[in-house]
């Protein structure tokens, strides 16, 4: 039957030998579970949780065939596909018409081993080695351990394999002239280059037979100044559709590239548009990703004719019940991934396992379990940021009775400020989450409402839970009371004009955001994909080599002059995200924006900020001066209540306003929850 609301995402493919029950797909994402203790285990929780609620196909992280291909476990012996065994049991038994796929990938240059191999050795800019140049019998054993990881997937019940031709990984290092400077029959014409995935597909194929699927990623856009060119994206897509690929992929990424692809600045589904004209080339089903991550994005792609099937990969993170919502017309629960890549990319990065910072039991569905509390409790929480929403709603699912407490008039806290920042409006959607889940639960919301220890206590909760978070700090300089002085509450909310020149005192998240708000002029380019491939040098138009132009963007600014600083002698945004922290300090490069480290604040007055750096008196005569110089904690409730023998409890920043953000908070807030 067709689905009303989303007819195209719900209805079926044919593959021939074999049929995807709709078009959603869980993309391929390394989580770390392929190496962690216990790790086939967990795999088979987690993507068995994924499969009961509606999934059509999974792709799992990625696999090494061999040891020079990667960290992590690799599949290429009967034992080693055993152990698989455990996780496509689980799914099939979750629902037997969910097809699983393996990813296979070998990273190459970017493989975290001194025995790292590349068509030529040329390091990659963030790779760990130098990669050993591959001859001609290296080249012949990785083509064969590529078919041996395939059949060795097969054997393990896979319905299928995806192996990965972009991204800077070893497929796609024989590709461009930039990583392949081979002059043998490997490297130098495109036909030489692609010699590689056209015997790697060609001898998956004949490992596996005609009845498994074959899935190849192609890097449709690298990204990459002197990357492939269309022609190329579209021979190349000829050829391994002709060797017998099945479904063919379209990647928009090499991880070295000046270009955010799937960060919370990229607008929605800012790539398709790229997998549909690849779509009327080769004449194969055709999955698109990148930034789609509700049912009515994927829809709208899928009904475009952008693609035939969609890729959800940090979605499924998020909410492994998304597909299941969305087909029981309940898309307002769905808790959405806000690409903030925070507690996902991020922890891949850096060598931790991977989570999701909106869900913090995805990867932890073992450990961190959700259950009917033994005796459902009255528990008073009290502030509606992160911290205290995330406490009520996983509270309030176990069973118990939950009245939420917020002086302000709406929920939201921080998350309230992230939202008015050009590049974060994604917030939008975990707060309208929270809201559906406070009428769904049963909460009593009480807004405008100041809590106190009396009134609590009056009340008799069993347990007052007490996230009333922090407030701005205030560094002792000076003038701080200067009229040109304004927190940066004020000036994310706009109840304070910010003049033409401003100096922003602190540079951590915040500092970043309010410059990036205060440089910002025109529409935000993550609502508008025109303006987002104006800024980042993406022409989709003409398609040069790797889809970029190669000439500096040029990009609206509101014509401020903006000073932003930090006392630290380091390079400014050092600690923001690993993934995204480029792109933020690249943005404010771009508006002009100057950095100041080194920074000593010695007075505020009508003249400006006096500051000495690098030893030599600096008088910035800015008209504004916002401050971002982080926060302390809010406990004067909690200590009344203790001091009152209420059973009080402290979450988020008001537990520790340190280094605090929404990850930590959210995570935290759910696990007390979950033991409460
Ligand atoms: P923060 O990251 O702790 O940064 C505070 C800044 O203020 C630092 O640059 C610090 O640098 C400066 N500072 C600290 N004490 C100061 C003092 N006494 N006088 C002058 N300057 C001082 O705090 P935040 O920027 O308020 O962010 C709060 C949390 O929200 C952070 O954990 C952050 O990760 C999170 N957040 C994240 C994002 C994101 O994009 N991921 C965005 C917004 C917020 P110096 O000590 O060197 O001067
Ligand atoms: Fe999405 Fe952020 Fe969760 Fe990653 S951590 S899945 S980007 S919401």
């Amino acid at each position: 039957m067709t689905h009303a609301r989303y007819p195209h995402l719900f209805s079926p493919l044919d593959l021939g030998f074999t049929k995807l029950k709709n078009r959603a797909l869980m993309g391929s994402m390394h989580t770390g579970l392929e190496e962690a203790e216990n790790g086939f285990e967990r795999q088979a929780v987690f993507f068995a949780e994924r499969a009961r609620n509606g999934v059509g196909m999974i792709i799992t992280g990625g696999i090494p065939p061999n040891l020079e291909a990667g960290r992590g476990s690799k599949l290429s012996t009967p034992e080693e596909a055993a152990q698989h065994r455990l996780i496509t049991e689980a799914v099939h038994a979750a629902d037997p018409d969910v097809k699983i796929c393996l990813q296979i990938l070998h990273t190459g240059p970017l493989a975290r081993t001194p025995d790292c191999v590349a068509p030529s050795a040329i390091k990659s800019r963030i790779g760990a080695f130098v990669p050993k140049e591959l001859d001609e019998a290296g080249i012949e054993k990785q083509i064969a351990d590529f078919a041996n990881c395939a059949a060795m997937a097969q054997k393990a019940g896979y319905d299928g394999v995806e192996i990965i031709g972009s991204a800077g990984y070893l497929i796609s290092t024989f590709l461009v002239e930039k990583t392949n400077r081979r002059t043998d029959r490997w490297g130098g014409s495109f036909e030489n280059r692609m010699r590689f995935p056209i015997e790697v597909i060609r001898r998956t194929r004949a490992a596996v037979g005609p009845n498994f699927i074959l899935v190849f990623r192609i890097a449709a856009m690298d990204m990459l100044q002197g990357g492939m060119s269309w022609d190329e994206v579209v021979t190349l897509g000829k050829a391994v559709v002709a060797e017998g690929v099945n479904i063919v992929s379209t990647h928009f990424c090499w991880h070295e590239a000046f270009v955010p692809t799937i960060a919370t600045m990229v607008p929605r589904a800012a790539f398709t548009r790229v997998t549909g004209r690849l779509r009327k080339e080769l004449g194969v089903p055709m999955i698109t990703s990148n930034r789609i991550n509700m049912p009515q994005v994927a829809e709208d792609v899928l009904a475009r004719g952008d693609g035939d099937i969609v890729s959800m990969a940090r979605p499924m993170l998020a909410d492994p019940e998304l597909v299941r919502k969305a087909a029981e017309g309940r898309e307002d629960e769905i808790n959405t991934c806000i690409a903030c890549n925070q507690a996902c990319l991020d922890h891949t990065f850096t060598g931790r396992m991977v989570s999701c910072l909106v869900n913090p039991r995805a990867c932890h569905e073992t450990e961190l379990k959700i259950e009917a509390a033994t005796k459902p409790r009255r528990l008073a929480v009290v502030g509606a940021g992160p911290a205290g929403l995330s406490y009520a709603v996983t509270a309030a699912e176990r069973g118990h009775k939950v009245t939420l407490i917020e002086a302000g008039p709406e929920i939201g806290g921080q998350f309230n400020l992230a939202r008015r920042i050009p590049g974060k409006e994604e917030f939008d959607e975990t707060l309208r989450y929270y809201r559906r889940m406070i009428g769904k639960l049963g909460i009593e919301l009480r807004l405008n409402t100041r809590a106190d220890a009396d009134s609590l206590k009056k009340e008799g909760f069993d347990e007052v839970i007490v996230a009333t978070g922090i407030e701005p700090r205030t560094p002792p300089i000076p003038g701080i009371d200067h009229p040109k002085v304004v927190g940066y509450i004020d000036a994310i909310l706009g109840r304070k004009p910010v003049g033409q020149r401003v100096a922003i005192i602190g540079a951590g998240g915040i500092g970043f955001d309010v410059a990036e708000l205060v440089s910002h002029a025109g529409v935000s380019a993550a609502l508008d994909v025109e303006v987002f491939a104006r800024e980042w040098g993406i022409d989709f138009a003409n398609h040069p080599r790797g889809g970029v132009t190669g000439v500096e963007p040029k990009v609206e600014t509101s014509g401020r002059e903006i000073f932003l600083m930090q006392r630290k002698a380091e390079s400014l945004g050092r600690n923001l995200g690993r993934t995204t922290g480029w792109t933020h300090r690249l943005a404010l490069q771009r508006r002009g924006v100057q950095m100041v480290s080194g920074v000593e604040y010695l007075k505020i007055d009508d003249a400006g900020l006096h500051t000495r750096v690098g030893g030599e008196d600096r008088l910035f005569a800015v008209d504004t001066v916002i401050v971002c110089a982080g926060q302390t904690p809010l406990r004067t409730l909690y200590d009344a209540l203790v001091a009152k023998g209420v059973r009080a409890t402290l979450v988020g920043g008001a537990f520790e306003a340190a280094e605090l953000d929404a990850k930590r908070a959210i995570d935290q807030a759910t696990r007390l929850a979950a033991a409460a």
